[in-house]
């Protein structure tokens, strides 16, 4: 210490004029966009298109489940989440100590994040990609390598892989992709996970498993057989429609379940949310209808955009991408002023979630609507 701050005439005063002082990281950390409401607008339903969710509201079995549980909410929930986990292993024919449940899959993907970067290390993704990314990488003190996407939206494996250098620690692929919804098939993924050493873990963000249809698509749970670096990361948010209660998980081999579970803190999966859970697997065939209906209209509307003259990528999941570059802004603001609330990304495109049939007729007549106005490529 030098003498000059030991001055008992100086530092009490240079201490109260002084700012809070927080990580240097935050000051690189993007601020996280979440999908807004829609705008009231008067005489006009309005739809929430922007955040990916399950337009179905919850199945009467697992709203019974959650209100069952209502009279517990003074107990803190079973932090081994002991029902949930015995139920999901057996679903998936893992081992309990296989899963790492969270608060969310983006809860999980923090802690997986931080259970392996350190300050300078750096986690490779796609762009553009899951906004959570950058803010749980810049989070740790890590460093984010973008690698960007193809013309048509999809990862550039090859590249990514490619990419991959000592200071690697994690990279992630993110299929179906968000916020543009191609997969990545099964070829290309074997070749890259062939191409990535051991010592990377290779996360795949698989939200919006559940809506994929690709004849080429992975199967996932036998690629994490044969590769103890691969980590794949599920939610109960989109398909099965919890968003509102917080529940996702990740699968990881049992060494590397072991050191993720370090970061998780205690009973942030409530009772309430592991008892919809468990309710929904119980429901599982129903939901499962919700998703090929979803599916049917995620497939009219693909058809209905291309013949207005829409070049849109593949989409797996439940919701479709409008490249429009300089329009996106204002594209977002003609569906607020039909009720429509969607997600733009300014100078990028626009992510619309696949919502109840009549919302996405509106969105279909606002499409064509901007499309008449817009100069032919
Ligand atoms: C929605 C989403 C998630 C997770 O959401 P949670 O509600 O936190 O489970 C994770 N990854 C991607 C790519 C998503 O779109």
């Amino acid at each position: 210490m030098s003498t000059e701050s030991m001055d008992p005439e100086q530092e009490p005063q240079r201490r109260a004029d002084r700012p809070l002082r927080f990580r240097a990281t935050l000051d690189v950390i993007p601020a996280y966009q979440p999908g807004k409401p829609p705008a009231p607008v008067e005489g006009v339903t309005s739809y929430k298109m922007s955040s990916n969710e399950n337009p179905y509201p919850p199945l009467p079995s697992v709203a019974a489940a959650v209100a069952d549980e209502l009279t517990s909410m003074n107990r803190y929930p079973d932090p081994s989440m002991h029902e949930l986990r015995e139920r999901l292993a057996r679903e998936l024919g893992v081992q309990p100590d296989e899963l790492i449940i969270g608060n969310g899959s983006s809860g999980v993907l923090s802690q997986i994040v931080n259970a392996c970067v350190d300050a300078g290390d750096e986690v490779i993704y796609a762009w553009r990609s899951f906004e959570l990314y950058p803010i749980c990488v810049a989070a740790a003190g890590g460093r984010s390598v973008q690698v960007p996407l193809t013309a048509d939206g999809r990862h550039d494996l090859p590249a990514m892989a490619a990419a991959v250098h000592a200071a690697t620690r994690i990279v992630i692929v993110c299929t179906p992709n968000n916020p543009t919804g191609p997969a990545v098939g099964s070829g290309e993924l074997a070749d890259f996970l062939a191409g990535v050493p051991a010592d990377v873990l290779v996360l795949i963000d698989e939200a919006y498993l559940e809506f994929v249809t690709a004849s080429d698509a992975i199967d996932s749970l036998a690629l994490y057989r044969a590769h103890p670096n691969l980590v794949l990361l599920r939610t109960f948010s989109k398909a099965y429609g919890l968003a509102g209660l917080r529940v996702g998980y990740a699968i990881a081999h049992p060494h590397v379940a072991a050191a993720l579970a370090k970061l998780g803190l205690p009973f942030v999966v409530t009772n309430l949310a592991q008892r919809a859970a468990v309710a929904s697997l119980d429901v599982r065939g129903e939901l499962e209808l919700r998703v090929k209906s979803l599916v049917a209209q995620r497939e009219q509307m693909v058809v209905a955009l291309a013949e207005q003259g829409w070049d849109i990528p593949d989409t797996q999941a439940n919701f479709v991408w409008l490249p429009l570059g300089q329009d996106a802004v204002e594209f977002a603001a003609a569906a607020t002023a039909r009720g429509l609330s969607v997600r733009p990304f300014p100078g990028d495109g626009v992510r619309v979630s696949i919502d109840e049939p009549v919302a996405n007729e509106t969105f279909l007549e606002v499409a064509a609507a901007f499309r008449l106005g817009m100069p032919r490529a």
